[in-house]
């Protein structure tokens, strides 16, 4: 036979050249069969679906066809027919295979219905699920939805640092990078650390946000994102916090509050528009597998404005709802952080759709927050989702060089360590603003998944650093 040149799955089940001879490669799903034909399902990646392949058992080697199990890896050749039984539009009718690779009966995929957590302690193989496939795929036509959203609004993607100097979000939750030999540390003469020596020739960390770079770009370029990879060492054993994930953070020069909410809520709508329409049946598989409403809540989501609610209000709704009997885990008072507890409840009990909180204390704020008039909130935005509480986190940026200056003080955030941040605000300052969406917060909405560990790949957590 002559070379045919290999064609995907998702390609082979839309053809419809009956007749002709095509090559298709992947792993195998299922084998089952008779003592005459034996069909193999054969799964490639490109799509949630299988190949359906008949092959004739006279054709064959007996012990090749023996080899074949779940796992195994094939390359398969043969005439395209329109398929016999249901479920599918074509099939390969085999006239040459090749296996690649075996598995035996030590391959941990074996049979279908492993736990969650099961799949997990097998990262390494988990991809190659119906499950995982459909996960990652999505995870894809998303990353691709925010890059094509903001480029054809005519945003810049800027690449941010991932190793900083910097620690201006709130101290404590950083990965230092080093290179100094940790059992064999020299001190200076008051005891510290001598980070002289060190690679930087100063303390280093990996980046929780590339938002204060983000800035310098946004009042340069106008309009940039940012979409890259964040850490953070918080010890926080969530179904939401990994200290390893990805943000993407728009930052709009001469934007106001208004006008960052308007596009918090117009991105945020397109990536699950873009998810319904071009990852139909993955979204469609998890729909069936595991969450039964997720296609009615994305729609809903999209049929819905979102709620605009200023934080004093939130408090009030909150306290409401406790003098009614509701019970909450943390305490609800003005001048606190908001649990999940209570962000869902906000929007899955009381208004049942999307909110954005804006206008919060600003203690529990960072510095660089817009400062409101009444000198005790500042123009913070926090878009709250069903299922998910926090999916964004952004605000207005303080623009007035004194006002800056005066709450980097009071939060004793060292001038040195933002003198060149403080530039934007020194010359040619203007009103900006922006955001960072949670780029697995969003695949968690999206799949309808329930554990942010199963929305990327090898998640990173504490005490977690396989694979
Ligand atoms: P949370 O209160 O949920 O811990 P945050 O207020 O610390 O979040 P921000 O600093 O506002 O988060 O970060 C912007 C966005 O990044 C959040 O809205 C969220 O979607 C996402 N995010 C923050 N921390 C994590 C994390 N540890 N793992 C995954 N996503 C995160
Ligand atoms: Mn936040």
């Amino acid at each position: 036979m002559e070379k045919v040149q290999r064609i995907s799955v998702i390609d082979l089940l839309k053809s419809k050249d009956y007749g002709k001879t095509v090559c298709v490669k992947g792993w195998v799903r299922t084998k089952r069969g008779n003592k005459n034909v034996i069909f193999i399902a054969v799964n490639d990646g490109s799509t949630l679906k299988n190949i359906q392949v008949v092959a004739d058992v006279v054709k064959f080697d007996e012990n090749l066809l023996k080899q074949i199990t779940t796992g195994t890896s094939v390359c398969i050749c043969g005439v395209l027919v329109e398929s016999q039984g249901g479920g599918q539009a074509v099939e390969i009718h085999a006239e040459t295979v090749k296996i690649y690779g075996t598995a035996d009966e030590t391959y941990p995929l074996q049979k279908k219905g492993h736990s969650m957590e099961f799949l997990r302690e097998i990262a390494h193989l988990r991809p190659r699920t119906n499950t995982f496939g459909a996960i990652f795929r999505i995870r894809h036509n998303m990353a691709f939805a925010i890059h094509k959203y903001f480029h054809e609004r005519g945003f810049f993607y800027f690449h941010t640092p991932i190793i900083t100097a910097s620690d201006c979000e709130g101290a404590g939750q950083m990965f230092q990078v080093t290179t100094l030999d940790l059992k064999n540390i020299k001190k200076t003469s008051d005891g510290d650390v001598d980070f002289s020596e060190d690679f930087y020739g100063k303390p280093a960390s990996l980046t929780v946000s590339g938002q204060l770079e983000g800035e310098l770009a946004a009042t340069a370029l106008g309009l940039i994102y940012t979409f890259g990879p964040t850490f953070r060492a918080e010890n926080s054993n969530t179904p939401r916090h990994l200290s390893e994930f990805w943000m993407i953070e728009p930052e709009m020069a001469f934007y106001e509050i208004d006008d960052n909410m308007q596009l918090a809520e117009d991105f945020i709508k397109y990536c699950i528009r873009w998810a319904l329409d071009n990852c139909t049946d993955d979204i469609k598989f998890l729909c069936d597998m595991f969450d039964k409403e997720l296609i009615d809540r994305l729609n809903f989501v999209l049929a819905n404005d979102f709620v605009r609610l200023k934080y004093s209000e939130g408090i009030k709704i909150l306290e409401d709802a406790i003098a009614n009997g509701h019970k909450f885990e943390f305490p609800v008072y003005w001048g606190t952080d908001l649990a999940a507890e209570h962000e869902r409840f906000l929007v899955e009990q009381h208004f049942k759709r999307p909110v954005i909180l804006t206008d919060y204390p600003k203690e529990i704020k960072s510095f660089y927050m817009k400062q409101n008039d009444d000198g005790k909130t500042v123009r913070a935005m926090d878009v709250l989702f069903p299922k998910i509480g926090e999916i964004i986190g952004g605000s207005q940026r303080e623009e007035d060089f004194e006002k800056l200056k005066k709450r980097a003080v009071e939060m004793d955030i060292p001038d040195k360590d933002i003198w060149w941040y403080m530039d934007t605000r020194r010359y040619g300052t203007v009103p900006h603003s922006g955001f960072g969406l949670g780029f697995e917060r969003l695949i968690l909405f999206v799949t309808g998944m329930t554990n942010i560990r199963d929305v990327i790949p090898f998640p990173r957590t504490p005490k977690n650093i396989e694979f």
